[in-house]
């Protein structure tokens, strides 16, 4: 590990005048970027543990909720309001990772974590763009089993791993920021890059900005909402397809509908397409699999990975048909990974 100097920030305007050291990088709870550093993979030259700032999780008088950038991934995923008012995210959050792990994370790390890519951690040989900017990529042609199908490029092709922010993208979850530019709020679908020429880029922070918090908007019908993962073993594995989802069906049709698929994209795929084929149709599982089929029409398989489009399509439609009451059989039945 290369050596680093560490200190403690008491709050957000500490944070930032500490950040602001050459090489230097937060600190959440740790659970990736310490395994990155013991790696080599990032090598800062400051820490600046960001744990004491706010962590709290208040209702506004608007119905939104807003959520410290320092909470806890257990105590949001077991927050009273989250669980009753949306239990996507409670559910997204207690399917990533142990409890042992999340008991750790802050909301402000989840976000940031790096992607999976097994080539991308393996320092001594492989070829990375992301790491090594200019170098290749050895995922194109090598095992992709775990990649993105949309939104990749010729540079990249990982996928971002959170499953917590599958869940936000559906919300519109917006992240608060503090810099050296000043305070912003970007759209949580706005914070993460797809990779283009550039994937060493995960997302739009600007150097030394800080997460302070995330704020979700009210949404009345997230209060019935599903996330659902399906992956190789039933915990502890990273999503092959997630998919967050909240349905308001009215007389039979769609009045409103989010999704959001995890596991297939270079950051958390907002289902924008099916969610516009959705409104204002019928609730019929016929439109759900048109809906679904519009979303993975883009969709570019690699050598290994052309099953995550099927199954990303049953997987929108078996969560569909469960939030409208439709329960069908469509294929899915026993191979969502034991996701509760
Ligand atoms: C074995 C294992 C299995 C896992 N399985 C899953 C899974 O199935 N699903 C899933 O979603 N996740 C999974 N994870 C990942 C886990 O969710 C993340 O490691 C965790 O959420 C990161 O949070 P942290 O606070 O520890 O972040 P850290 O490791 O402390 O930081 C991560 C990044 O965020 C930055 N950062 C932290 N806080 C801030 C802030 N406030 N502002 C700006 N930058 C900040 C850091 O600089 C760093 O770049 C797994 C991890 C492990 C080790
Ligand atoms: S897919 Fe991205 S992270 Fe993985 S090896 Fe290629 S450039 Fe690196």
């Amino acid at each position: 590990m290369t050596p680093f100097t560490f200190a403690r920030a008491a709050d957000a305007a500490d944070a930032l005048r500490l950040g602001a050291a050459p090489g230097a990088k937060y600190l959440g709870g740790g659970t990736n970027l310490v395994d990155l550093m013991r790696e080599t993979i990032e090598r800062p030259a400051a820490l600046v543990d960001v744990t004491g700032l706010s962590g709290i999780i208040e209702e506004g008088p608007d119905g939104s909720l807003l959520i410290g950038a320092a909470a806890k991934n257990t105590a949001v995923s077991e927050h009273a309001a989250v669980r009753r008012r949306y239990p996507l995210l409670s559910r997204a959050i207690v399917a990533g990772a142990s409890a042992q792990i999340r008991n750790m994370a802050t909301i402000g790390g989840n976000i940031l974590q790096r992607t999976r890519c097994s080539y991308f951690y393996d320092d001594d040989g492989a070829r990375c763009n992301k790491r090594s900017p200019g170098q290749g990529c050895d995922a194109i042609d090598g095992f992709n089993r775990n990649h993105a199908v949309l939104g990749a490029s010729d540079a990249c092709v990982a996928t971002h791993p959170s499953d917590m922010c599958v869940a936000l993208a559906a919300l519109g979850a917006h992240v608060h920021l503090d810099g050296p530019q000043g305070r912003r709020s970007v759209a949580l679908t706005d914070l993460h890059r797809l990779p283009e020429d550039h994937p060493e880029l995960d997302t739009v922070l600007a150097p030394g900005e800080l997460i302070t918090a995330i704020e979700l908007p009210a949404l009345a019908f997230a209060a019935q909402s599903r996330y659902r993962k399906v992956r190789d073993r039933s915990s502890y594995a990273f999503a092959l397809v997630s998919v967050a989802a909240a349905l308001d069906v009215s007389g039979g049709v769609v009045r409103d509908v989010r999704l959001a698929l995890g596991g297939v994209a270079h950051k958390p795929w907002r289902a924008w397409i099916a969610e516009d084929a959705l409104k204002g149709r019928p609730a019929t599982v016929e439109n759900f699999r048109a809906a679904a089929a519009a979303e993975l029409a883009a969709a570019a398989p690699l050598r290994d990975n052309a099953f995550k489009i099927a199954l990303a399509q049953r997987t929108i439609v078996a969560v569909l048909e469960d939030l409208g009451g439709l329960n069908g059989l469509n294929g899915l039945n026993g191979l969502n990974g034991g996701q509760p």
